[in-house]
């Protein structure tokens, strides 16, 4: 039996080395001309506010191009390119159009004659993924042909990794995604993460590491130049090494050995050739996680601040990426305000499953979920209530302030500018290029 082949190429010259990856790890070899090619990047995010740190969080456009160039050289005229970006308001069309005209998705549908979709605004269709799992995907990317798939290299706070297997999550429609945050001990977000792959096409996938990050997937990330792709017709063998890349074995990343194991394959990468750079030389660790306290009561940052009176419990697996950003705006503009009197004993829950701490005297429930979960609790002494789906930063501001906690409401409020700040990291640093995410 053939073993899977996996390309890892340094990236170093436009064209030349997305090629490279191409014709090392033979990864066209099998698409027929006239084939529908459906390209699925990473915008996981974005914001038409303010100017924000892409590295390391969305696919560099210059791949893109350079694959959009290759596929065009080697005949294939039908080419789209479609995201699902997580949005603050999912239904304006605005923020993914100003996207894709920032990111030059504009001039290559000039150039090249390619199409552009907003996953957000076209049909999705229901999917039985077996095992009483049914979920809603974008039409157009299950009736491709193939897919060219170009996730960025990078780590996930909740599933170590998001590369191959993950990006095809952003082409599930809002309600799908949040049912792969479940609740369920069995079925949880890793679980489900690995059978999206039923779902598509055969498909190409070019991980994008011309920057990688430590503790995506966001703007908050802490992101290296890395300058590397890794490339192979076979998504889990390419996930498994760049799992290895990022500092990680299959084995540790649960998403990748729930795949592994529905297809019998070992974790080990024993039955992968790897082909090009060895993977050791090109491997770092890239922390995955946000530290928190031991018992998961605040992240460190604000333990040593000294913040008392506050257990903002450690996000888990079922609290879903709106809830999730909304997250990482509220704990700095809880920071900023503390003044080192002790708040009055209280607890935030989030996601879907959390439990009431011992003694605290109010629980704000962050989100639908949380407070469907435990609003008749009775261990709970006073409840506050935020019960959007995702939260409005009304509602956010409003249960702070009941709880004695006078977050700033309009900066809640601007959350979209928020990334902006961010920017500050990189002022200085020629290595991190803004060209990589325009067409010129
Ligand atoms: S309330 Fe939050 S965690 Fe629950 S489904 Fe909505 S966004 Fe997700």
């Amino acid at each position: 039996m053939k073993h899977p082949v996996v390309a890892i190429v340094r990236y170093e010259k436009p064209m030349e080395s997305v090629r490279r990856a191409i014709d090392l790890s033979r990864g066209l070899q099998h698409l027929s001309p006239g084939s529908r090619v459906f390209i699925k990047p990473n915008i996981v995010f974005w914001t038409k506010e303010v100017r924000f740190p892409k590295w390391g969080v969305i696919t560099t456009s210059r791949v893109v191009e350079d694959m959009v160039i290759l596929l065009k050289e080697r005949g294939f005229d039908h080419i789209t390119i479609g995201e699902g970006s997580v949005l603050t308001k999912p239904k304006y069309p605005e923020t993914p159009a100003h996207a894709f005209e920032t990111l030059g998705y504009n001039v290559l549908k000039k150039r090249y004659g390619i199409r552009c979709i907003n996953f957000h605004e076209r049909p999705y269709e229901k999917v039985d993924l077996g095992e009483g799992i049914t979920l809603n995907f974008n039409s157009d990317i299950l009736h491709s042909d193939f897919v060219v798939n170009i996730p960025v290299l990078k780590t996930h706070s909740q599933v170590v990794v998001t590369l191959g297997i993950k990006n095809l999550k952003g082409a599930l429609d809002i309600r799908s995604r949040q049912i792969c945050h479940s609740a369920d001990p069995v079925k949880d977000l890793n679980y489900m993460i690995a059978r999206l792959p039923k779902a598509f096409p055969p498909s190409f996938t070019i991980l994008d590491g011309i920057y990688t990050s430590e503790r995506g997937p966001g703007f908050d990330a802490e992101v290296t130049r890395s300058n590397l792709l890794v490339a192979s017709s076979d998504l889990l063998s390419v996930d498994m090494v760049g799992a290895k890349v990022l500092g990680y074995e299959t084995s540790q990343v649960p998403h990748l050995v729930h795949a592994a194991r529905d297809r019998g394959r070992p974790t080990d990468l024993s039955d992968v050739e790897i082909v090009g750079e060895a993977v050791e030389s090109v491997s770092s660790h890239h922390e995955y996680s946000f530290p928190y306290t031991e018992d998961g009561r605040l992240p460190i940052g604000m333990e040593r601040m000294g913040i008392q009176g506050l257990s903002y419990w450690k996000y888990d697996l079922t609290l879903c990426t709106y809830c999730s950003s909304l997250t990482r705006v509220i704990l700095p503009a809880i920071a900023r305000v503390w003044k080192g009197k002790a708040w009055d004993d209280v607890e935030v829950l989030t996601g879907k499953t959390m439990k009431p701490g011992k003694g605290k005297k109010k629980t704000i429930l962050f989100g639908k979920c949380i407070y469907q979960a435990n609003r008749d609790n009775p261990h709970i002494r006073e409840v506050i209530a935020v019960k959007g789906c995702p939260p409005s930063s009304k509602q956010i501001a409003g249960a702070f302030h009941k709880a004695g906690i006078p977050v700033d409401t309009s900066s809640i409020e601007k959350m979209d500018k928020i990334p902006g700040s961010y920017m500050r990291k990189y002022e200085g640093r020629p290595e991190f290029e803004e060209t990589h995410f325009t067409v010129s």
